[in-house]
């Protein structure tokens, strides 16, 4: 498979929005700004004009656009904002790391419900596993089992049973490998992670929720499920991420 194959280029991007915000209902402002430099996809709120900036790398998949969206798509349906904006400045940034990672895989499950939409998440996956060929270099990684529960969410529950089934060895040769790395570099014990996919395996019971506080309790169940840190400290990051009280 060429690179040209995976990242088919966009002829109107104004158009492929306004068709997408279209079928997700979207009714916020978006300002789309393409950008060629190093960086990724991505979408900021821009609250006093009432506007969100999307910025779009032509070199990123398509479905990294349709993923920021998604973001918009999840605060509408839950009528909470905070799904798709940047965390307080004193929020832990490692377990902020772990909730965009869950929260990304909520927003792919969603996404990847829509016919129009799932050939743009299999070629994303497919771009993943070119790109990352025989397994991912998680030294490169600065919370490397953050992206782990995001790429073992991802593979395991947003994908329908025919990619599933297509692309089963390679998605167990990438998470072996992976899981492989994580205990190698002591990152985990080998006995931590049966238990941390068996906890994992019930994300799939919150997935076809609308409500913001069952995505929040299966955050909140995620890191205590990891038993890497404080219950109190968890509260208080969760907390100021999503405004509770
Ligand atoms: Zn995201």
């Amino acid at each position: 498979m060429s690179e040209y194959d995976l990242i088919s280029k966009i002829k109107d991007i104004n158009e492929f929005v306004e068709s997408f915000k279209k079928l997700l209902s979207i009714e916020n402002n978006i300002e789309i700004r393409s950008s060629y430099q190093a960086g990724s996809t991505s979408i900021v709120c821009d609250c006093k004009n009432n506007k969100w900036i999307l910025i779009y790398y032509p070199n990123d998949p398509i479905f990294l656009l349709i993923h920021e969206l998604g973001h918009l798509y999840l605060t509408q349906i839950t009528k909470c904002i905070y799904f798709a904006k940047q965390p307080p400045s004193n929020t832990d940034e490692e377990i902020f790391s772990y909730v965009n990672s869950i929260v990304d895989e909520i927003v792919n499950y969603k996404l990847s419900r829509y016919e129009e939409i799932y050939p743009y998440f299999v070629n994303y996956i497919e771009y993943v596993f070119y790109r990352t060929g025989n397994g991912i270099n998680i030294k490169n990684l600065q919370f490397p089992l953050s992206f782990y529960i995001e790429y073992y969410l991802e593979l395991n529950f947003n994908l329908n049973t025919s990619e599933l089934k297509t692309l089963k060895p390679r998605i167990q040769r990438f998470l072996d490998d992976y899981e492989h790395q994580l205990v190698r570099d002591r990152i985990l014990d080998k006995k931590d992670l049966p238990p941390i996919k068996n906890m994992l395996e019930n994300f799939s019971d919150y997935l076809e929720n609308e409500t913001s506080t069952t995505f929040i309790y299966c955050i909140i169940k995620i890191l205590k499920g990891l038993k890497k840190w404080s219950s109190g400290f968890i509260n208080k990051n969760i907390k100021s991420i999503f405004h509770l009280k």
